[in-house]
């Protein structure tokens, strides 16, 4: 059940400034964690500011549970919210930065230390409670945020790129131990990032952003495997991306194909949208190196540029006619080397194909 929802969300900070927000519409299921994703500048702090209540859209409304709370200021909207700088109060111990939305709300004392003790255990802090942030680690401060967001029961949770300033290491760690948290007490997230690796890991759904609005919303295993735009293919790792002008395609019985020289033949499904540019992409790891060229289409002509040991995979630059290509490639496989001349062959059935 959706328990919030945008709709058709238009934001600016100015008047004679031009939109940052052009139309949103999101979803996001009692309980589900939604990770908006996309890169820096695209407006995912924004929409936080517009759910929190802290920007007021110029058009639109933000629903929650129902209820349109466009009109009410963010103190009233029972919204939890961390940020990536922590924003911790430095003067004050752990106890009292996460007891500060409590009382403000005057609880009564004995409530308060009863709520913040439970939730210092929840996020794993016990024994911290009258350290100073400064004498805190950053994974250990990031938690105390959390904590403080927690503290006051939020619904719903904002989380605006929190494992930006973490050690790559803890970073997995961290956003296990808030995933199990936010399932635990069923609460409604938005999770802002630009990272895919972090959007994937946490997320229920990811919704991808770019430029004001939204280009896919989907579960990750449908975002990696069927990205519907361009944009969206390129941010979940698909960076072989080629345009193709539907004149140049020759229609086959079985495929279309695309020959550029005897260097090059391209064979793409049948699928392909009939519009007059149309754009195909691959992922690295499904193109295969072979030293011989091909008896049958489709092959790419093209010299190794660059190789690079990544462990179980190797990553090649392939320097060809259509444009340098990405190929990760099983280390295994030795005998390329920079310099080699090479074919580059393919499943059809890998190849996504994107109107825009
Ligand atoms: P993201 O979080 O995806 O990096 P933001 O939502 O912070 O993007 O910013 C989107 C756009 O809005 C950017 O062009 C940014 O310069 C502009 N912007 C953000 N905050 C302000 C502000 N307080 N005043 C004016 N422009 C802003
Ligand atoms: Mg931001």
């Amino acid at each position: 059940m959706t328990y919030l929802k945008l709709e058709n969300i238009w934001a600016k900070y100015g008047k004679h400034e031009p939109f940052v927000l052009k139309g949103i519409d999101l979803e996001v299921k009692k309980g589900e964690i939604l990770a908006l994703l996309g890169p820096s500048g695209c407006g995912k702090s924004t929409t936080l500011k517009v759910i929190a209540g802290f920007v007021t859209p110029v058009k639109g409304r933000v629903l929650i549970d129902g209820k349109d709370v466009t009109p009410i200021p963010p103190n009233k909207r029972n919204i939890g919210i961390v940020f990536q700088s922590y924003a911790l109060f430095p003067h004050m111990t752990v106890f009292q930065n996460i007891a500060y939305g409590l009382v403000l709300r005057r609880l009564p004392s004995a409530q308060i230390k009863k709520k913040v003790r439970e939730v210092i255990e929840l996020v794993g802090l016990t024994g911290l409670e009258n350290k100073y942030p400064r004498e805190l680690s950053g994974g250990q401060q990031q938690r105390v945020a959390l904590a403080r967001a927690l503290a006051i029961e939020p619904k719903i949770m904002l989380l605006d790129e929190p494992m930006s300033n973490i050690d790559p290491i803890l970073r997995s760690r961290l956003r296990s131990d808030l995933k199990s948290i936010l399932k635990r007490l069923n609460i409604t997230a938005v999770y802002v990032t630009h990272d895919r690796d972090d959007a994937f890991e946490i997320a229920d759904r990811i919704a991808i952003m770019n430029d004001g609005v939204i280009e896919q919303v989907d579960i990750p295993e449908e975002l990696f495997n069927k990205p519907k735009t361009k944009f969206v293919a390129e941010f979940v790792g698909v960076e072989n991306t080629f345009k193709i002008d539907y004149a140049q395609v020759e229609e086959l019985e079985k495929y279309l194909s695309l020959v550029i020289n005897d260097e090059v033949y391209i064979v793409l499904p049948k699928y392909l949208p009939k519009s007059k540019i149309a754009y195909f992409g691959i992922r690295p790891e499904k193109l295969i190196i072979v030293k011989e060229k091909p008896s049958k289409p489709p092959y790419i002509k093209g010299k190794i540029l660059v190789k690079a040991f990544k462990g179980v995979l190797s990553r090649y630059v392939i320097e060809t006619p259509l444009g340098s290509i990405v190929v990760h490639s099983p280390s295994r496989i030795r005998n390329i080397n920079i310099g080699d001349t090479v074919y580059l062959t393919y499943n059809i059935e890998d190849i996504l194909l994107f109107s825009k």
